[in-house]
């Protein structure tokens, strides 16, 4: 059986050119660009929690990395390196070497490299960190959104959430075609980290967030970094054709309180509408108007009609 060190050899070992040191020493040595300001963030998937055991480990790679580099999208920053925890139950060559393949596939597409980590025994964990870079002042914020901005989200809603529904046993698998099904799972098991849209948002948008943890929780996390609330349509948000033949109950929970979406949720000033459409398109990735921000403390969630809908949402908390 392969050991520690032959697994970083063989699967995660690979010739770097932007970073000036990868794996093999005490550090990794980095290159940082005179006067930009570096983005780091790290997000950790616990099996069980964060994905199901069912996952094919190309998609887990794919996965651990892509939520990573959503959260440098959401800052608006270049990606350009990243490092790698993991705790492995046993060195299974097969399933590392998968997601290697799904980690290094989606790295190899954004042009960052893997420049170190730690690997040990134990039960399934996956920690990533990534480093980006930013002009300084022209990070994407949180903190940004103000009274009058309009409110944007990218992509569609709602499908990653429909698929855990199905895994779940709550949505009938009958219901749906088998090309509908493994759309759904690619969107919980594959998402695509929006990091083009990110940089073209810069300098356009006025706050933004990647979307985690369900629409309530994360816009509630922009409104209350910008001392704002906001009125959400729930008629406008985005979502697939699979989703919204589904009830309108079910589509409301997906949409609002979904979770695992990973596209961006954003504020502009309304006289950027156009700048913003242009990053939609600039990025190949649809920009949907959703709702506006209000100096009126707190969330509301309306339908088409204006009239507040009977349910509440609440954001996923491991802990709550
Ligand atoms: P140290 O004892 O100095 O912490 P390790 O023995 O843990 O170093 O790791 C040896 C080298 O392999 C280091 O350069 C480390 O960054 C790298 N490394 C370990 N695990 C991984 C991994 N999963 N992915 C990428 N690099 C790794
Ligand atoms: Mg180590």
């Amino acid at each position: 059986m392969a050991g520690e060190f032959d697994l970083i050899a063989r699967h995660f070992t690979r010739p770097v050119r932007r970073a000036a040191l990868g794996v093999g020493d005490d550090c990794a040595l980095l290159r940082p660009v005179p006067g930009m300001q570096l983005a780091v963030s790290c997000d950790m998937l616990v099996e069980g929690r964060h994905f199901l055991s069912t996952v094919a480990p190309e998609r887990l790679g794919h996965k651990a990395l892509a939520v990573n580099l959503s959260d440098l999208a959401a800052c608006g920053a270049e990606p350009l390196a990243c490092t790698l925890a993991l705790a492995l139950p046993r060195a299974d060559e097969a399933f590392v070497a998968g997601f290697a393949q799904g980690l290094f596939g989606l790295a190899d597409a954004h042009g960052i490299e893997l420049v170190g980590g730690d690997t040990t025994a134990g039960p399934l964990n996956i920690c990533i960190t990534v480093i980006g870079q930013v002009p300084p002042g022209q990070a994407l914020l949180r903190s940004g959104a103000r009274a009058g901005d309009e409110l944007w989200v990218s992509g569609a809603l709602g499908d990653a959430r429909l698929a855990l529904e199905v895994f779940r046993g709550q949505v009938a698998m009958t219901a749906l075609t088998g090309d509908d099904f493994e759309s759904l799972r690619r969107a919980m098991e594959q998402p695509q980290p929006r990091v083009a849209l990110g940089l073209a948002l810069r300098g356009v948008a006025s706050s933004a967030i990647d979307l985690s943890d369900g629409l309530a929780g994360d816009l509630g996390h922009i409104l209350q970094r910008s001392g704002v609330g906001a009125t959400v349509n729930v008629d406008a948000l985005p979502r697939s054709a699979i989703l919204a033949a589904q009830t309108a109950a079910l589509q409301h929970e997906c949409l609002v309180a979904g979770g695992d979406d990973y596209e961006l949720l954003f504020t502009a000033p309304p006289g950027q509408a156009d700048a913003v459409r242009a990053a939609g398109r600039a990025a190949g990735v649809a920009v949907t108007r959703c709702g506006s921000i209000e100096d009126r403390p707190g969330l509301r969630v309306v339908g088409a009609d204006g009239q507040p809908l009977a349910r509440s949402f609440r954001g996923y908390d491991h802990f709550a």
